[in-house]
């Protein structure tokens, strides 16, 4: 089955900031696991590249808006590979590709009678690149979060019809599938209710845009361009591309996952303008929370922003996944805390998970002549009924997206196997040769629940994985479907083990 999900297409005015290797990481992770489970993922990613505040800071910057969108859809492209994120298309929406699609889509909402010319006055944010229904009454009338002067404007724009599409965004919003999590969606069944308004799809006066074809001192506005970059990513073959050829490689996409920030354009807007071109809405819209630092807003003014380059290179991109996948559900604002970082990553990673596995290897090494044992019978109802109750729930939270309760399980499963080994005490029993079956079958019990370990981190935490698996010599193993290799007993009997090295090393505080 083919699986679509898309990140959004983030807006090169700056690199990427922690908020966007957020989103990404939620991605690439949902993304893993559909394939693992076998089904066709087309990831997408990519930029947001027209827009004014991308040709003024093109402008202070000495260089052309070109010049300047060509470095930072680098600098984005280049941090997700550093990030291991396993996108399989990134659209750029300076494109020659994305640029026919928004003609054919314009086209097609033309046809439908939805596109008119009218007047839009107000204050307008350039930060925001839009306008402000409600500015306060000072005299400089600032943007409440860019804190910078709100500019005058009174301009022709053309328009979409947005209020003709109130029935069928009730009906899409109806359904408790289309938009997660809960709270999200009564916000925009709230918003819906009070009555849809016609929004503007151009600008005059902005050259850095594509031109309207049949009003050229016109450029289309944010959203009806960069919104169609989910559409003209898929549309595209070598030398083609086309709103046909997007249904047929599999339009509408099953996911996008956003920030909560633009959630109405993607939940609203954007089904609005699909069923006006006579395509489908996407399937599922998943808006994630905002991340906060230390309890504080992030923040150019406020001095506070995290870079996250600088949390790359200090712990490595598995360490930061876990906390933000782990620790946040998404939907949920999270908070990133450096002394919880650090206790996290330790405690989970480095003791629970590594400590574990490292002991236990050392162990098998040491009494069973550096293999894991040979068992006599490999039934033990305790820690199998532990293993399958683990991997239920965690298909089942993966399932619902809910990877922050994904990631618990496996950390609670790892937590009872250690309550287990110590329980059990095999360096205690083993000082008596009668017990030399029982210590076998309690250090193979503990081995075999590790590589479950490994294998349901996969889509988590893949060199975290993959280095669990290699340690335990379970590498062949990986090579059959991932379902099946969460089956109980494959860990092979008196197989070599390698030297136990730490999978993480623990992370001091600053
Ligand atoms: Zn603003």
């Amino acid at each position: 089955m083919n699986f679509i999900i898309t990140s959004p297409l983030y807006y090169v005015n700056d690199k990427p900031h922690l908020g966007s290797v957020y989103t990404t990481i939620i991605c690439d992770s949902i993304a893993r696991y559909k394939r693992l489970r076998e089904e066709n993922v087309l990831f997408i990613t990519g930029v947001d590249e027209h827009g004014l505040k991308i040709q003024r800071t093109a402008i202070n910057n000495g260089i052309s808006p070109k010049e300047h969108c060509d470095e930072v859809s680098d600098i984005f492209k280049k941090n997700w590979t550093k990030w291991n994120i396993s996108f399989n298309k990134f659209i750029r929406t300076t494109s020659q590709e994305h640029k026919k699609v928004v003609y054919e889509f314009y086209e097609k909402v033309k046809e439908s009678n939805d596109i008119y010319m009218g007047t839009q006055k107000g204050w307008y944010c350039v930060g925001c690149e839009e306008f402000k229904d409600n500015p306060d009454n000072s005299p400089s009338r600032q943007c409440p979060i860019h804190k910078k002067n709100l500019e005058w404007k009174n301009e022709s724009n053309l328009f979409f019809r947005l209020s003709k599409y109130q029935k069928d965004i009730e009906e899409l919003i109806k359904n408790p599938d289309f938009i997660e999590p809960k709270e999200r969606r009564n916000e925009i069944i709230n918003f819906v209710s009070k009555g849809l308004k016609d929004f503007s799809i151009s600008r005059t006066n902005l050259d850095w845009g594509i031109r309207v074809p049949d009003h050229l001192n016109h450029t289309f506005y944010v959203w009806f361009d960069a919104l169609l970059g989910y559409v003209s990513a898929i549309s595209s073959t070598d030398n083609n591309c086309s709103l046909d050829l997007s249904i047929e490689s599999g339009w509408p996409a099953n996911l996008h996952i956003i920030g909560k920030d633009i959630l109405r354009f993607h939940a609203i807007y954007w089904p609005a303008m699909l069923i006006s071109a006579g395509m489908k809405p996407p399937k599922k819209i998943l808006g994630h929370g905002f991340l906060t630092r230390e309890g504080q807003k992030m923040g150019k003014s406020l001095g506070n922003v995290l870079d996250p380059e600088i949390l790359l290179n200090k712990y490595g991109e598995e360490a930061v996944r876990w906390y933000l996948l782990k620790d946040i559900s998404i939907g949920s604002d999270g908070d990133f805390q450096d002394r919880r970082f650090v206790d996290i990553i330790n405690n989970d990673l480095a003791n629970t998970i590594g400590n574990l596995l490292n002991r236990t290897i050392s162990m098998s090494r040491k009494w069973f002549n550096n293999q894991t044992p040979s068992i006599s019978e490999k039934i033990n109802n305790e820690i199998i009924t532990l293993a399958n109750n683990s991997i239920k729930n965690y298909l089942i939270y993966f399932d619902n997206y809910k990877l922050d309760k994904a990631s618990n399980e496996i950390l609670n499963f790892a937590t009872n196997v250690n309550l287990y080994l110590n329980k059990k005490e095999p360096w205690s029993l083993i000082k008596d040769d009668k017990n030399i079956n029982e210590v076998k079958l309690i250090i193979y019990n503990v081995l075999e629940s590790t590589r479950i370990i490994g294998t349901l981190m996969q889509p988590i935490l893949p060199e975290f994985s993959n280095k669990i698996l290699y340690q335990l010599g379970a590498q062949n193993i990986e090579k059959r479907d991932w379902e099946k290799r969460l089956n109980w007993g494959l860990l092979p009997e008196s197989n070599d083990l390698p030297t136990p090295i730490p999978i993480i090393s623990k992370l001091d505080y600053e």
